[in-house]
């Protein structure tokens, strides 16, 4: 049996980011024979940029549901909110601490590039990488599907298990990060990683006339309409050629290089095709976004069975620590 691990945070509401990079995938993972899902939504995480109780709780939910909403099954597989098995995650977090030195966090990707960002640079947000360690070791995970932007983070969690190994002996499970390099850093508006908390993102689930609002608000250049334009430096047309069949892609393609085809043009030929290939999971999203028992139900079980699995790693580690 193997086991594959995936978080999203609730720093926000889940975007086109997370669901061709992490969501979808992990998902087609689920289903294949052979394996045990773990999705959780990382709410622990979130709490580094995200400071409302409120706000954390509308974000879970909201990550709760899209998982749902795109067909994950959480019956035959592993649901749950990091924050209702923290006493695991965060006493894991510490044994992995003490296992791992400091340059390793300094020189990460992602604190530099948040801590550039954030005006709140919290110590959270510098000792992330080793709580994602601990969130991937307790449930002994073999694989992490990841968006390229966490293979840093992957490759951490990796270390530091190894290092804990070395000094108290083989009892944690080494993950591997899957990466698929079809699916890449999908940009967000204004061009950088599409990311919740930087407000660039593209939300797919939102009602019709926001959801043309904001993918009107991608940045473009400024070529004239009549101009003909390069569809490679252009995000909408990225966007559209993540989602779109080959021929319509190419067809856009060709619409670009002619000329007489305006950004407004392609914006909208984006719109309709997230509004239609993503109908029936904006149904499901709204469904149990408004049907709070039906998720809290999914929810309740799946910490129930994740809880047993955690607590037995703790078991372990407890016992090679001389703590038992
Ligand atoms: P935050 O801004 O809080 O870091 P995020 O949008 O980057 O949020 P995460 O919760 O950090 O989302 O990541 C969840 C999953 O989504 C990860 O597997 C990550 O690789 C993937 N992911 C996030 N952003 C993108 C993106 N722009 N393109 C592809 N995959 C992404
Ligand atoms: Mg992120």
């Amino acid at each position: 049996m193997t086991r594959i691990l995936t978080g999203i945070q609730a720093s926000g509401r889940p975007h086109l980011g997370n669901i061709l990079g992490a969501i979808l995938p992990a998902i087609k993972l689920s289903q294949k024979p052979d394996t045990e899902s773990f999705l959780f939504i990382a709410d622990l995480h979130s709490m580094t940029t995200v400071k409302n109780a409120q706000t954390l709780a509308d974000n879970t939910r909201a990550v709760a549901s899209a998982w749902l909403a795109c067909g994950f099954d959480a019956d035959t597989n592993f649901f749950y909110r990091q924050s209702r098995l923290a006493g695991y995650h965060t006493e894991l977090l510490w044994y992995l601490s003490c296992q791992t030195p400091y340059p390793m966090l300094a020189n990460a990707h992602s604190f530099k590039d948040k801590s550039d960002r954030l005006s709140d640079v919290n110590a959270g947000l510098f000792t992330y990488p080793v709580l994602q360690a601990a969130d991937i070791v307790l449930y002994k995970a073999n694989f992490v599907p990841v968006g390229k932007d966490q293979k840093q983070h992957l490759e951490m969690s990796k270390d530091i298990a190894a290092a804990f190994n070395r000094t108290f002996g083989d009892i944690l499970v080494l993950p591997e990060p899957l990466i698929d390099e079809s699916v890449m850093v999908i940009p967000g508006t204004d061009g950088s990683k599409m990311s919740k908390s930087y407000n660039n993102y593209i939300d797919i689930f939102l009602p019709e006339k926001q959801l043309l609002k904001s993918i009107k608000s991608i940045i473009s250049d400024s070529t004239p309409l009549e101009e003909p334009k390069n569809p490679d430096n252009d995000i909408t047309f990225k966007l559209f050629s993540l989602i779109a069949e080959q021929a319509d892609i190419d067809t856009m393609r060709d619409n670009y290089l002619r000329g007489g085809y305006g950004y407004g043009h392609a914006k909208q030929a984006l719109f309709e095709l997230i509004w239609k290939r993503f109908e029936k999971e904006r149904e499901l999203f709204n469904y149990y976004m408004e049907d709070k028992d039906a998720l809290e139900k999914k929810l309740k079980a799946g910490e129930e069975k994740a809880g047993e699995i955690a607590r037995q790693t703790i078991t372990e580690v407890r016992s090679v620590l001389g703590f038992n």
